[in-house]
Order: structure tokens, then sequence, then C-alpha cells
């Protein structure tokens, strides 16, 4: 498969269609974003790494960063980390307050800002300083020591995070947030703020196409059941209301973040990040739900 033609044409194919949607203005400094910004990259386990467009400058990955969340506390917990988060797929919005009531605290899974609140508060009970061992974990995977935090971001959404406050203390209620609320939202403030280019994205996560296995010198990151679980939970939960149509149209594990990146997972063939900024109505980037589909029908890949 000559992946590098591939993405070349569907890009350009893709890249002057009317852009629909809109920027995520929710946190004011998404907005500050340049909307007609459009970027891909791949990485094969074979080793084939190709971008085009806006592929190297980096951008607010948001939800994108509870995977890693979640890998990192499956690393430290392991299967416990199911007693605290469910694995079902949620039917609701992304920060919404109303199944916590009925399910007592326990949000449906990782990916919702409910569970990833309280994939924080684990990381908080079993790392020394979680906001460096955290950030330190994920520049380990891809040996990558540009990747970070931005304090820009993670202030802005801190200044207007309501609902994720409301979350957490709600969760505390009954009795499953075990940290301060207050120290526990400040990691998944920073959590949210972290900045990646396309290139950074897609080198980090190839691992979960390679079974857990960092592709470079074999060194797991998961175990090989893990990677599968925490694949098919992004294929299930991966972007938002929107994960059913997601898997009918692309076909692939994923996950999405408000800031208009998707990281997608081809297992055994490859990782690759798009982004680009204007969200459709559920949330996820228009044009990159758009090139994705396009790319996996004209790939003729598919896991199913
Ligand atoms: N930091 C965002 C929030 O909590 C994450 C949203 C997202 O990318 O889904 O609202």
């Amino acid at each position: 498969m000559n992946f590098e033609y591939l993405i070349r044409d569907v890009y350009q194919k893709i890249k002057n269609i009317e852009d629909k949607g809109e920027i995520a203005s929710y946190i004011p400094e998404l907005s500050k974003v340049d909307p007609k910004s459009f970027g891909v990259h791949i990485s094969t386990i074979n080793q084939v790494n190709c971008g085009i467009g806006n592929y190297n400058e980096k951008f607010s990955i948001q939800s994108i960063a509870k995977v890693l969340a979640l890998i990192l506390a499956y690393r430290l917990v392991g299967d416990e980390i199911w007693d605290r988060v469910g694995v079902e797929p949620s039917g609701t919005a992304f920060n919404s307050l109303v199944q916590l009531e009925a399910d007592k605290g326990i949000p449906r899974n990782p990916f919702l800002n409910a569970g990833a609140i309280v994939v924080s508060d684990i990381l908080i009970s079993n790392l020394r300083n979680p906001k460096e061992d955290f950030i330190d974990f994920v520049r380990s995977i891809s040996n990558n020591t540009s990747l970070g935090y931005s304090n820009r971001i993670a202030q802005s959404e801190k200044e207007v995070g309501y609902r994720n406050i409301a979350l957490c203390n709600f969760i505390k209620s009954f009795g499953q947030i075990q940290n301060k609320p207050s120290d526990v939202l400040d990691f998944y403030f920073d959590l949210c703020s972290l900045e990646m280019s396309c290139k950074e994205l897609s080198e980090l996560f190839l691992f979960l196409a390679n079974n857990g296995l960092r592709v470079e010198n074999n060194e797991a990151i998961l175990s090989e059941s893990q990677s599968k679980r925490v694949n098919a939970l992004m294929q299930t939960c991966g972007f938002y209301d929107e994960s059913g149509e997601f898997a009918f149209k692309v076909g692939l594990p994923g996950k999405s973040g408000v800031g208009g990146g998707i990281i997608a997972i081809h297992p055994d063939q490859y990782a690759i990040a798009v982004w680009s900024p204007k969200l459709n109505k559920k949330g996820n980037s228009h044009k990159g739900m758009i090139f994705l589909e396009e790319f996996t029908t004209r790939s003729e890949l598919s896991i199913f």
C-alpha cells in the first residue's frame, strides 16, 4: 500500500471542501487557532512516516490525552481500574452529569470528562509528582522531550471549568474521588492542555497498532491484552456521541478532541493523526472525519 501517495491524494481532495464546522469557543484560548489549519500524518509499523499540510504544528490535543491518562493508570493499577470506571458508551454528552446520579459516581467510560476525572484521581493517588511524572511518561513513549502542557490553555479552561468542577464534586459526593477535588481538577486541566503536532501524535500512538510494543525497540507500554482493550474502548467510546458513526464510516479505533485533532489506529498497520479545528455538531473535527472516511475507503484496509 502506498500510504504516501494516498495521503497526498485524499488531502488535496478534502482540502478545499466547504468546512461546515465551528471552532470550539467554550474554552476561550481554543478559539484563537487558525480555522483553516489542516494537517495529516501517518506512522506505520513498517516505519513509513509521511505528513502533509500543517502536520508539524502543535495544537491542543484536549480529550485525546484521556487515552494517555488511561494507559498510565492501567499500567499502575491494572484491572482494578474497572471498579472505578465503566467500559460502555454513554449516549450522552461528554460533559454530562445526568447518568452519574443513577450510577452512583461511576462514570460510564474513561473518555467522558467524568471518567477522565476519576482516572486523574487514580493517577494522583499513585504518582509521587503527578504533573511531572505524567509528562515524563508521555515523553518516554515516543522518546520526544519537546512534548509538554500549555499553561495558557490550562488556565483558560480552569477559569470557565464550571461543569468539570461540578462533575468532580458530584463524584466526590459518592465517595468515588479520593483526593482533594482542587488537586484532581488541576491535574485534569493540565492533562487536557497537552500540545502536539500530527507527526508527534501519530508517532506517540503507534504502539497501539503494535500490540502495545514500541516499534523502535519492542519495549512494552501495555500488555497485548491491555492494548487490545484500550483499542476496543476507543472504537466504542472515542468519538463522543458519534462513536457509532465513526465506526460505521471510518471503521478504526480512535479518539478525538475539541481542539480538532483525531488519532486513529489500524492494528498491525498504522497510527494516523488528523487536525482541522472546526468541529461538527457532535464535537468532532468536521474535515478530519471526512478525511478519514475517504482515506479508509480508498485504502480498502479494514479491521472488520
Ligand atoms: N478539556 C475539555 C473539557 O473538559 C476536553 C473536552 C474534549 O476534548 O472532549 O471540556
